[in-house]
């Protein structure tokens, strides 16, 4: 039975937490650098003995080290993942993982972050989805480790294994919100060559005419956005960019 604790962690608002998730003798993201969260993740993860991580962004990896130290855990990530701490054993696509509870299949999903894995539970449709999506708010793409075309396909890659997602931030839901958030970049794209259409010419001028109607948007983040899927747009043939100035094609 998959089991979860969030724990708080330094993480983008509107989430505070990050969710850790049990499944047999193998623990999930234990996130928190906070000493008092630690305690907490550690008696709850008592008898841990392998530590996975999704991927190296700081809200995710901040309790490794010291649960690592209190249980002897092995630590397992992806090849491409740059943690800031030595990793037992290196996992790719399609790795099983048995915990003794039921199996944990690896599933290389990049495009918000280089060696980025997902989980599913093998035999169910249950998916540990990283930040891969959101139980709230949304998922950053900053490039140039996020990428939309990889992105993209990690999530239709995803959505017929998984009947549940559970996220890192925020509660489960249905595997159909991976079809939701293809639909929503497309939206955007299309938005964002609007807005190249009539005369926006920067991220941060695409920015401003796409997100000055949502409230509280930050602009800053949704520049990043836009450079993200500029590059895609250009990558297909949507865009150009000269000396700065981005066009549509
Ligand atoms: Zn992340």
């Amino acid at each position: 039975m998959l089991a979860v604790l969030p724990v708080r962690t330094p993480t983008l608002p509107p989430a505070t937490h990050t969710n850790c998730y049990r499944l047999g003798d193998t623990v999930i993201d234990p996130a928190s650098p906070y000493p008092d969260e630690q305690e907490r993740l550690a008696s709850w993860a008592g008898g841990v003995r392998r530590i996975l991580v999704t991927h190296h962004h700081e809200d995710h990896v901040g309790g490794v080290a010291d649960l690592r130290a209190r249980s002897g855990a092995r630590v397992c990530a992806h090849r491409d993942a740059r943690l800031p701490f030595p990793v037992d054993e290196t996992l790719e696509d399609l790795d099983t993982i048995d915990t003794g509870e039921g199996v944990l299949v690896a599933l290389h999903t990049p495009g918000h972050a280089d060696g980025h894995l997902a989980f599913l539970v093998d035999g169910t449709g249950d998916v540990v989805a990283g930040d891969l999506v959101a139980g709230f708010g949304t998922i950053v793409l900053v490039p140039p480790e996020g990428q939309l075309a990889a992105y993209l396909a990690s999530l239709a890659r995803v959505r017929p294994l998984a009947t549940t997602l559970h996220p890192a931030h925020g509660p489960a839901c249905s595997g159909a919100l991976a079809d939701q958030y293809i639909a929503h970049r497309h939206m955007r794209t299309g938005q964002f060559l609007a807005a190249l259409r009539a005369g926006a010419s920067s991220p941060d001028g695409i920015a401003r005419a796409v997100y000055a109607t949502v409230p509280g948007a930050n602009l800053g983040l949704a520049a990043l956005q836009v450079r993200t899927h500029l590059a895609w747009m250009r990558a297909e043939g949507l865009a150009r960019e000269e000396s700065g100035r981005w066009t549509s094609i």
